[in-house]
């Protein structure tokens, strides 16, 4: 039987509240038991599909092809569990449905209203899609006091008290700052975001206290009093050198233990965390630095590439070297100073992307990465506009494009108005089709031409990768590509999509179709990512 843990945030928004849901949840895989983190998000997008990843960071896929939050990665890196559909609503999500119903008369004359009717919703979701799990972790997105989460806060208090107390915990994430000028810990913004909770009938049973240096038990005492929380539960969460030690010190300070001791379980297994010890002394003592120049459009927001940072690094751990990212901001580049934002790096990437503002001066870089034989990762748009610097620069096509950016009758890169999904099924689209959950989506299947380098790479003729993308290489001109050593090395396996891009002649250019930046772990480091860095760090700029 599931037991269920919910997750909510207090005092301030970015406690790393998903961190503390993963690393909670790869404690208790330790202990023996099965997980699966949900993530409950109160804003009104149906998905974050259509959001941009510069306001609210990376759009996560899941295998089964949904746009989720980029807290299922953290999930899914943690602990290696695949997220899935089910495992991440919306507040539009579930309106979407009750109203869809309401108009076709389901609600049988009733009056529709947040309760019972979308607490309903939201208790359906929580409980829906379980199998063999021993706990569910569902994370409510937000701070509490905000006006969109009261549903998701109602819902989960109706759910403790349907489902028999003894068989869910809220654990209640907060802030306890440090006040410079009276060299003191503050714990009434806990205090206060606790009031609010049990305002909203909730009390939480564990309090896990983000704090940049030790809380002394006096002040824990205190929190605990006022908050009516057992003292031994009112936990300390110091700022970690490395998200990877997460899961030790939450050890250290005794959160599994009180979770077990709570739902009377005992550990299946003599705990060992040495998987996270040994990460964590490869991200904090490498041998040596590799510069890795990532050209891309940003406006600062480092989660906007959350995926793509985490499986650098992982190549980074799996290399002993530290990854050192060089954000450039391709608008900016051009002909004149292309030498002096490029010239120090051992390997330059370009990320998935969107528009064409900016393409251009991407386009420079892969030009730049190809002529002087440096490492080139190109993922999803990196992969487009390489086959377009390619086909301009070495077919000749002065006017090569996609019809991204123009209408073209003859696009090298084009959109795709039919193809077959994994399940055999047919998908059709349009340029009038919505934007929303409208792209090839999800795990799809690739063949790899053997003895290519993307063979020997995966060492595996067939490979599943995620796809969020909906445009297309177009494979009519492999052939004039080939003469040139461009190859194509991977298609969809009814050998109409070109997945892969390599250079014969190049020591590392390889550009996919696909985001293989989702798969990546850090004790699982994904082959791409850690070929791409070796050959990085055998390139001398
Ligand atoms: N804009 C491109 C497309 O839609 C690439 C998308 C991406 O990089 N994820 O096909």
């Amino acid at each position: 039987m599931a037991r269920f843990i919910f997750v909510t945030g207090g005092v301030v928004s970015s406690l790393g509240k998903g961190l503390a849901s993963a690393s909670l949840a790869s404690l208790l895989q330790h202990h023996g038991y099965k997980v699966r983190i949900r993530k409950l998000d109160p804003y009104l997008n149906v998905d974050p599909g259509t959001m941009s990843p510069y306001q609210h960071g990376e759009v996560y896929v899941t295998d089964d092809g949904a746009e989720t939050d980029l807290d299922l990665g953290h999930y899914e890196r943690f602990t290696g569990v695949v997220s899935k559909k089910s495992d991440n609503i919306t507040s539009g999500k579930v309106y979407q449905k009750i109203l869809i119903r309401e108009r076709k008369g389901e609600y049988l004359g009733a009056t529709v209203q947040v309760i019972p009717h979308v607490t309903n919703e939201i208790k359906e979701f929580i409980s829906n899609d379980i199998s063999e799990e021993d706990f569910i972790i569902c994370e409510i997105g937000g701070t509490i006091g905000d006006i969109e989460s009261l549903p998701f806060i109602e819902a989960i208090r109706q759910f403790h008290n349907d489902n028999g107390h003894s068989n869910s915990l809220f654990m209640h994430v907060t802030l306890v700052p440090f006040i410079a000028s009276s060299g003191e810990l503050k714990t009434k913004p806990t205090q206060h975001s606790v009031k609010e909770l049990r305002s909203l009938g909730i009390q939480p049973n564990i309090l896990l206290c983000r704090s940049d240096r030790e809380i002394p038990k006096g002040e824990r005492k205190k929190i605990g009093l006022f908050c009516n929380v057992k003292e031994d539960c009112v936990i300390q969460a110091i700022n970690a050198e490395t998200i990877y030690e997460v899961p030790i010190n939450f050890q250290k300070e005794g959160l599994d233990k009180r979770v077990l001791e709570y739902f009377n379980l005992e550990s299946k297994n003599e705990i060992d965390l040495k998987m996270w010890s040994q990460v964590s002394k490869h991200v904090l003592k490498p041998d040596g630095k590799v510069e890795i120049g990532v050209v891309g459009k940003y406006t600062g927001l480092a989660d906007a590439y959350k995926s793509l940072n985490e499986a650098l690094s992982h190549g980074g751990i799996f290399n002993n070297v530290r990854v050192e990212l060089n954000w450039i901001e391709s608008e900016e580049l051009n002909k004149d100073n292309i030498l002096s934002k490029l010239s120090n790096n051992n390997g330059i990437l370009v990320p998935g992307g969107f528009g064409e503002r900016g393409a251009e001066g991407k386009i420079l870089a892969i030009e730049y990465a190809r002529k002087h034989n440096i490492p080139y990762f190109g993922i999803c748009f990196g992969m487009q506009l390489a086959v377009i610097e390619m086909a301009r620069n070495l077919l000749g096509m002065n006017d090569a494009t996609s019809s991204e950016f123009s209408d073209c009758s003859n696009s090298v890169v084009g959109l795709m108005t039919e193809w077959t999904t994994n399940n055999n099924t047919t998908e059709i689209r349009s340029n009038e089709s919505d934007l929303g959950g409208t792209m090839r989506l999800g795990s799809y299947k690739a063949k790899l031409k053997k003895g290519s380098k993307i063979y020997n790479i995966y060492n595996n003729e067939f490979i599943n990768e995620r796809h969020r993308h909906r445009y297309e290489v177009n494979s009519k001109y492999a052939e004039e590509f080939e003469k040139k050593g461009v190859i194509f090395s991977g298609y969809s396996p009814d050998g109409l999509l070109p997945e892969i891009v390599e250079l014969k002649n190049h020591p590392w250019f390889i550009g996919v179709q696909y985001h293989p930046e989702l798969k990546s772990k850090p004790f699982d480091p994904h082959p791409l990512f850690k070929s791409f860095i070796n050959a990085s760090k055998k390139y001398r700029p």
